[in-house]
């Protein structure tokens, strides 16, 4: 009996642990329900993940599967399981989290010799592109370079089985997939509603990607996100796709991808990047611990037109496009000094596709915190980022109505906090 234990890859398509579990003889699934991650976050990401862990286990049930759910510490739970079951090995796509390599390296030693690792989370896994002189990237480019080489050469991905090999044990107890209500309407959940959208978009969108990402509404991108966040959608897939369709738009789109697995392999290389600047020089910028203003920021109440249509949108969605998160991110870094780990962990979780790599590279990138070395002294003009990628004014009415009334008084001045910022961080990056 083979043991094929889910975590962020919610899917049967293109799933190597899966697929080398169902060539050697009976199988079961497992998904875990992971106190350490499931307690932190917010009710509409358990949400997200419960009705995906659903979404699965009807996938696995048509093909004459079955996918247990089990709560717990997995360094506990995983043993209880093989036990039970009697399994002989685990297949598992490999995580590269701090929290996951903990996590994994306690149930290895829990389980010994039995884990079997795959790839497929990645198109180029974490680790694996190192620079000539053998160190980590730790610029975009150089990595990107190396990166296209792999993803040119991706096939169309694993098919699922066609059936799951039988498993003859009708006392099994499946345990409950939880309830939670979310506070945001979610995507249609599971695999096929994912795979449609990737189609979707692709027919629809792709072709006119680069001329349309920046849009602040987030219609010019995928909106694909939250399900490469738990992985119901293979990236490796995507790309293959995309590539496969070509053109400007999908180089541009597969880039992005790129930056998916850069923010992984940054956050592997760096774990301290959890808690601290990429450049820790960063973090001696004079943060104002202002619980008001840091209120003001997540209610979408600072009197900043930008700031504040983009925060309603995510409090409203848990959307919120890739402009508008450069721009919100940097207000509270740059200009409003909210100390950055407080404001990305609160981010993360209103996020539908909070992602602890690709969020910490947003936060440290847009906040001009080391990664990828963008020059300090560049601050955007949140008007002016307004009129480039929402000309008329539509996005801005949608989620500001009040917008084009009285004028609001800011809860900072914009040019003084500029001002304030620039002879901190200059102060910062001179030479020693
Ligand atoms: P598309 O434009 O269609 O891009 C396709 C896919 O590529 C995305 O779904 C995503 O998986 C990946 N991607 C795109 N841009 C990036 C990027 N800059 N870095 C890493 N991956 C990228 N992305 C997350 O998935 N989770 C996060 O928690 C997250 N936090 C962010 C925080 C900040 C401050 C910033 C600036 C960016 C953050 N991003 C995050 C990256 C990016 O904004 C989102 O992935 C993107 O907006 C999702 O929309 P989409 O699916 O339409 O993207």
């Amino acid at each position: 009996m083979n043991l094929v234990w889910h975590r962020a890859d919610l899917r049967t398509h293109d799933h190597p642990a899966l697929y080398q579990a169902a060539q050697s003889g009976p199988l079961v699934g497992l998904v875990n329900l992971d106190p350490h991650i499931l307690e932190p976050t917010s009710p509409r990401r358990r949400a997200w993940f419960y009705a995906n862990t659903q979404a699965l286990r009807e996938a696995y049930a048509r093909r004459g599967g079955t996918l247990l759910v089990r709560y717990g510490t997995p360094w506990e739970v995983l043993p209880q399981v093989v036990a039970e079951l009697g399994v002989q090995r685990v297949f598992a796509i490999a995580s590269y989290t701090p929290y996951g390599l903990h996590r994994d390296h306690k149930t290895e030693q829990a389980i010994p010799g039995r884990i079997h690792w795959c790839e497929g989370n990645h198109v180029q896994p974490p680790g694996r592109l190192l620079k000539p002189d053998g160190t980590p990237y730790t610029v975009y480019t150089p990595y990107a370079k190396r990166w296209w080489g792999e993803a040119e050469r991706l096939g169309e991905g694993l098919l699922p089985p066609g059936r799951f090999p039988a498993l003859e044990r009708p006392d099994l107890e499946l345990g409950q997939v939880p309830q939670e209500p979310s506070d945001v309407p979610l995507p249609p959940p599971g695999e096929e509603a994912a795979l449609q959208a990737l189609e979707a978009f692709l027919r629809d969108r792709l072709p006119t990607y680069h001329q349309t990402r920046d849009r602040l509404d987030g219609q010019g991108g995928s909106r694909l996100s939250p399900y490469f966040t738990l992985g119901v959608l293979s990236p490796r897939l995507a790309v293959h796709r995309a590539l496969h369709i070509g053109g400007e738009g999908a180089r541009k789109w597969v880039a992005e991808l790129a930056w998916r697995d850069f923010s992984a392999d940054l956050l592997y290389h760096r774990p301290q990047m959890l808690h601290q600047s990429f450049d820790p020089r960063w973090d001696g910028l004079p943060w104002v611990d202002d619980p008001e203003l840091f209120e003001a920021w997540k209610a979408g109440e600072t009197g900043i037109a930008l700031v504040d249509a983009a925060m309603r949108e995510l409090n409203a969605t848990g959307f919120m496009s890739n402009r508008a998160r450069m721009a919100v991110a940097q207000f509270a870094v740059k200009l409003a000094l909210l100390p950055w780990q407080k404001a990305e962990q609160h981010f993360k979780n209103r996020l539908l596709d909070g992602d602890t790599a690709s969020n910490l590279q947003g936060w440290q990138w847009a906040g001009g915190l080391g990664v990828d070395a963008a020059p300090y002294f560049r601050v955007f003009n949140l008007e002016r980022q307004v009129a480039q990628h929402d000309p008329e004014g539509v996005w801005l009415k949608r989620w500001l109505p009040e917008w084009g009334g009285p004028p609001v008084q800011p809860v900072i001045d914009l040019e003084a906090a500029r001002q304030r910022y620039l002879a901190a961080a200059a102060r910062i990056a001179k030479p020693r």
